[in-house]
């Protein structure tokens, strides 16, 4: 490792952030720090990993680094949902390729939703932030019904319960005419994420022992007689362990080139509904849809701290520069605008007072790289777009790996080493391809996108 690009930007507003009250700022990083553990990024799998270490050796001293503010990254810009069962996003109807390895990533979901669950609790973390609701794949063509039939036989496979919704079950909820049937599975937990990052981060933050510093991006890295150097524009942190939780950002750390795929996916968030406004949609004040094709529409309603509010998540590009061009997010809201106003025909003069995307990191063949990959180096990353429980997997397994954790000791004794992610083919070939891919998978999807 060596010196590092400039982070690239995320583009447009961290929404689920800007709705919260204004929180105290961390400090950043200034002059030199030394520490047992270094953490690099505050998501779901960087924070995970400094829970992870403080619980195993709390006399240690843990730095956490974020580049950017807490909560502002894509931990802060998800969907919420934290889902327990297979999600395989380049399937036709999210089931796994075999039972055995659903069955087992469901365990490790489960393991890392009720890690969360717990530091919710300790953390004190205002209700509206974690909460255990299950989710509905929702419905709106006979062909999505078809995908939620095939799920439900896949997850009867699996001995797991379900539930099929109808039309009129769908209205009672949502006050719209929409989705034709669902199904909802009840072990999906709904986080608001920036409020679930914040009260995370402010929980470790209390722990003796662990300082975390935002505004400090990672510029340089190198190691000297057995420690790293890490270096941020005004400070040094000098550390035997390094934990790099930067999802795709670790290709900028030397590792994994040509082998993630950097994708965007786009959300936009409406204003706060008046109480009129909810009287006319009508149904429940809050509730979570992901589609029932995969490259189809996440909605999902809130109510909080932050108002009333529609959030609806579409569209997906791979962008190997890990940077969108000008134009993308205008481009997006358009879709989203459209897909509003099909859906909430009674709220057409409601504005959309956010819109916004987020980078993921996928495999080509679905795997995270997650390990030691040098020495005192551990990567926990490419969360394949389910980084709310795959993130927290992988910041655990990294710090149960950097302190030499026994399997019979390990939270997840389900976890099993996987194979490294697949080389990806030259650009432009590669671009085409995915582009191609998932545009052509959103065609298909009709009226469930
Ligand atoms: C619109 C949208 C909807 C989504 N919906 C869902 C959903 O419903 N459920 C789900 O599970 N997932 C969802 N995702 C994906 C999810 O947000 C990611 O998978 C998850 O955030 C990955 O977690 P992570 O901790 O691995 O990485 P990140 O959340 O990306 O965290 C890494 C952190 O590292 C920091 N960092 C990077 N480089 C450096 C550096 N050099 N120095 C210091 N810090 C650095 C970054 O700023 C970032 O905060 C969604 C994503 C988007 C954009």
């Amino acid at each position: 490792m060596a010196e590092l690009g400039a982070m690239p930007p995320d583009p447009g507003p961290a929404a689920w952030d800007a709705i919260l009250p204004a929180r105290a700022p961390y400090p950043t990083l200034v002059g030199e720090q030394h520490a047992d553990y270094l953490v690099v990024g505050a998501g779901f799998a960087g924070l995970a990993a400094a829970r992870r270490l403080h619980q195993l050796q709390p006399e240690a001293r843990t730095i956490i680094l974020e580049g950017r503010g807490v909560a502002e990254g894509p931990a802060g810009r998800n969907s919420g949902f934290m889902i327990d069962l297979p999600h395989d996003l380049s399937s036709d109807d999210y089931a796994g390729e075999s039972l055995d390895n659903d069955r087992r990533q469901t365990a490790l979901n489960r393991a890392a939703i009720r890690f969360a669950a717990q530091a919710a609790q300790d953390y004190a973390m205002p209700a509206e932030a974690f909460v255990a609701s299950g989710k509905i794949n929702a419905a709106a063509t006979d062909k999505g019904r078809q995908h939620n039939l095939d799920y439900a036989r896949h997850l009867a496979g699996l001995d797991e319960t379900y539930e099929l919704l109808d039309a009129a079950d769908m209205k009672a909820l949502t006050g719209i005419a929409y989705y034709q049937s669902g199904l909802w599975t009840p072990g999906t937990a709904m986080l608001q994420p920036a409020q679930f990052i914040r009260g995370f981060a402010a929980g470790l933050q209390q722990q003796r022992g662990v300082d975390l510093y935002e505004y400090s991006p990672v510029t340089a890295c190198t190691q000297r007689q057995g420690y790293w150097q890490v270096q941020t524009p005004q400070g040094l942190v000098q550390a035997k362990t390094v934990i790099l939780a930067v999802n795709g950002l670790i290709q900028q750390f030397g590792y994994f080139a040509r082998r993630l795929l950097h994708v965007f996916t786009y959300a936009s968030m409406t204003r706060a509904l008046t109480v009129d406004e909810c009287q006319r949609l009508g149904g429940e004040a809050q509730w979570a849809f992901t589609p029932a094709d995969p490259l189809g529409t996440t909605v999902r309603r809130i109510s909080g701290v932050g108002g009333n509010r529609i959030i609806i998540r579409s569209r997906s590009s791979y962008d190997p520069t890990m940077a969108v061009p000008e134009g993308r997010l205008d481009s997006v809201a358009r879709t989203h605008r459209r897909g509003f106003e099909a859906r909430f025909p009674m709220l057409k003069q409601v504005e959309m007072a956010y819109c916004w995307g987020g980078r993921l990191c996928l495999s080509l063949n679905g795997v995270s790289a997650l390990g030691q990959v040098a020495e005192g180096v551990y990567a926990a990353c490419c969360q394949n777009g389910l980084g709310t429980a795959k993130g927290t997997v992988a910041g655990i397994i990294a710090a149960e790996q950097a302190m030499g954790v026994a399997k019979s000791a390990s939270l997840l004794p389900d976890y099993q080493p996987e194979a490294p992610p697949k080389k990806l083919m030259p650009e432009p070939l590669m671009w085409l391809g995915a582009n191609g891919y998932m545009r052509w998978k959103e065609l298909r999807a009709g009226r469930e996108f």
